[in-house]
């Protein structure tokens, strides 16, 4: 992509924010081969909508089937590598004095590209936890069994402390998202001066009412996607493209900090 201009405007109210927060969604993770929710599914799950897998119902439904997938999609986060937009977001957090980055993504690729105050709003997909006592559990890096496209069908793991059934560290649709994480997202919604929606639907509720809430306090609103979506006329500025084109272009231009 060439060279995307960026209005005057849009730089000028970067410069100057002191809180500035980042939203992001499955988009941004899309340029490390991580699938979005609106993607085609592979393999075993070719005929099953993604968003239908991520229910307490598909898993108690078919608990293999369901742990299989969340194991595979393990897998390949796992062998992914953050993207040029994960490192510009965490760039953007050394230059700015306030900055909160909330993720939509279960993935730890905003973490391994070096952002720091990160709100995970629903969950970790490496942190499966126990149905019965909660605990987390941490599992070893790597499954060798299951190497990216084997998929398979898996037994959930029991808990070793009280027997009962391992379950993903995602929160499913229909589950309420983590009280702690919410509330300061909200909250750091309501005070920014620039909030930026970069890779999501904002289809996705609760999550997406974080964009209203800025909207309705007075915040510069940044959208980056290629798609059109249904707030492309509500936000400040609508940027289109992908986000590991953009966001490096708009940091760059904004810091001064040579490409
Ligand atoms: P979504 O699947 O609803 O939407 C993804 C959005 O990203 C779309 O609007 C698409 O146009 C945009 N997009 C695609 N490629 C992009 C790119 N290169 N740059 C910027 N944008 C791009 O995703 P969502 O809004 O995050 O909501 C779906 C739910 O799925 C979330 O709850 C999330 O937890 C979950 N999910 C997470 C991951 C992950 O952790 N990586 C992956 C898939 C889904
Ligand atoms: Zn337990």
């Amino acid at each position: 992509m060439t060279q995307q201009e960026f209005p005057l405007s849009l730089i000028t109210a970067l410069r100057a924010a002191t809180r500035v927060v980042v939203l992001t969604g499955a988009g941004v993770s899309a340029e490390s081969g991580i699938p979005t929710f609106r993607d085609k599914q592979t393999g075993l799950w070719e005929n099953f909508d993604a968003a239908e897998l991520a229910t307490r119902y598909a898993f108690d439904r078919d608990p293999a089937f369901v742990w299989g997938w969340y194991e595979w999609r393990r897998a390949a986060v796992q062998k992914a590598q953050p993207n040029p937009a994960h490192l510009a977001i965490a760039t953007m957090e050394t230059r700015v004095p306030q900055f909160t980055l909330i993720t939509q993504n279960v993935d730890d690729l905003h973490e391994r590209a070096g952002s720091r105050n990160i709100l995970h709003l629903h969950g970790e997909i490496s942190r499966p936890y126990c149905e019965g006592c909660r605990q987390s559990h941490v599992f070893p890096r790597a499954t060798p069994k299951i190497a990216l496209g084997g998929e398979e069908r898996i037994e959930p793991p029991r808990c070793q402390s009280c027997g009962a059934r391992i379950r993903p560290g995602v929160v499913w649709f229909g589950e309420a998202l983590p009280d702690g994480a919410w509330a300061s997202a909200r909250e750091s919604a309501r005070q920014c001066d620039v909030f930026f929606c970069i890779g999501t639907s904002s289809l996705v509720q609760p999550a997406a009412s974080l964009t209203d809430l800025a909207i309705d306090a007075g915040a510069t609103t940044i959208q980056v996607n290629p798609d059109s979506t249904d707030i492309d006329d509500l936000v400040t500025f609508s940027l289109r493209g992908p986000a590991g084109t953009v966001l490096p272009q708009l940091v760059a231009e904004t810091w001064n900090i040579p490409q």
